[in-house]
């Protein structure tokens, strides 16, 4: 966060706190607004095992040059997923996620900076989804799916209070991953680890490792040879939708922009960013090359649930240990860059370092009260 930028987002985040939370910001609330009675929050990490139907799901974002190749994948195909950015992350490519929206993927929500989510205040907690909801609706200009993931899938008992006031009934694990964040992982044992899906498994992905465009179009082959067919989450799970594709949505080539379908090197455990994770930020930068080890790992929740969660706490799948920074500060974001316009990416640079000016905000006043 520059200076510039830093000095006017802490004044409009002491504003927004004094006008008693986020709902000042200018985008609508969410459909399950902030004081209504709440319904039961779903926890679910897979879908009905009863139809040959699996959920593709992609998080974070971190790079935008895997994510296009991801969708130019999945767009050839033919085949649906669902998307799970960071919202922070979605600043360094607008054009993409409104393409995402364009092709008719939903989007749903995973944090504004992907914090360990039981760490934080129940206000930080608030902010990080809410949040997160406000600044990709204004980026993807569309309304997110109202499925929440919690980064690493750590949530508490607060995480799910939290989430349901930000209009987020469903908090969606996985019961399947690709475990393409791990740090050693090669290819061939992604692939294997993915195939484990069964009829409606979640498969969790990342549009950020360089491994995954590797393993997605191998894995589409055996999905369909295996008589499993790619629905989108909220089909998955029967959840309302109402995106639709556009009438002339994107094709691979407009996504790939000029982009080799597959990045320079199938390694595994690499993430493009310049901060990970774990503080994932990304500041302007120019384009230069993608290869830019670093280091992550988003663990499996643990066995498949589907555990309504409404009336006691649930138990929380296993910590993920602390976000691991990533060893290449210097390496871009973004092997492209789409500009939405100087005003809209100022309105978005103000909108983002705003939320995170509050969450700073809510962090210090929460430290002082100890
Ligand atoms: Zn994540």
């Amino acid at each position: 966060m520059t200076r510039s930028r830093a000095i006017p987002a802490l004044a409009l985040a002491s504003a927004l706190l004094l006008a008693g939370g986020p709902s000042g910001l200018g985008v609508p609330d969410g459909p399950g607004g902030l004081a209504n009675a709440a319904p039961p929050v779903s926890v679910v990490s897979r879908g009905p095992r009863t139809a040959g139907r699996v959920a593709l799901t992609f998080d974070d974002g971190a790079s935008p040059a895997n994510c296009r190749r991801i969708l130019a994948t999945l767009v050839a195909r033919g085949v649906p997923a669902t998307f799970f950015p960071v919202a922070d992350a979605m600043r360094a490519d607008p054009a993409f996620w409104r393409m995402v929206v364009a092709v008719g993927d939903p989007i749903g929500d995973h944090t504004l900076t992907h914090p360990q989510m039981p760490t934080l205040s129940a206000a930080a907690q608030f902010l990080q989804i809410d949040g997160a909801r406000r600044l990709a609706e204004a980026i993807s200009g569309a309304p997110l799916l109202r499925v929440f993931r919690p980064p690493y899938g750590a949530y508490d008992a607060t995480t799910l209070r939290q989430a349901l006031r930000a209009g987020f009934a469903t908090v969606l694990l996985w019961d399947t991953s690709d475990r393409d964040t791990s740090l050693h992982g090669t290819v061939a044992e992604m692939l294997a680890a993915a195939e484990r899906a069964t009829a409606g498994s979640v498969i969790l992905m990342h549009c950020g490792p360089n491994a995954t465009p590797f393993v997605l179009g191998p894995l589409l082959d055996h999905l369909a040879g295996a008589g499993l067919r790619p629905v989108t989450v909220p089909q998955l799970l029967g959840i309302s939708w109402t995106g639709r594709p556009a009438a002339s949505p994107p094709t691979p080539a407009q996504i790939l922009d000029g982009l080799s379908p597959l990045p320079p090197a199938p390694s595994g455990g690499v993430v493009i960013g310049p901060a990970g994770i774990g503080t994932m930020t990304f500041p302007p930068a120019p384009p230069a090359s993608e290869a830019a080890p670093s280091a992550t790992a988003e663990p499996s929740p643990g066995q498949p649930t589907t555990a309504p969660a409404s009336a006691s706490p649930p138990a929380s799948p296993p910590a993920a240990g602390s976000p691991a920074p990533t060893a290449s500060p210097t390496s871009p974001a973004q092997d492209q860059s789409a500009a939405s316009g100087p005003g809209a990416a100022l309105a978005l640079a103000l909108l983002s370092a705003l939320l995170a000016a509050a969450i700073l905000a809510l962090g210090l006043s929460r430290a002082r009260r100890r």
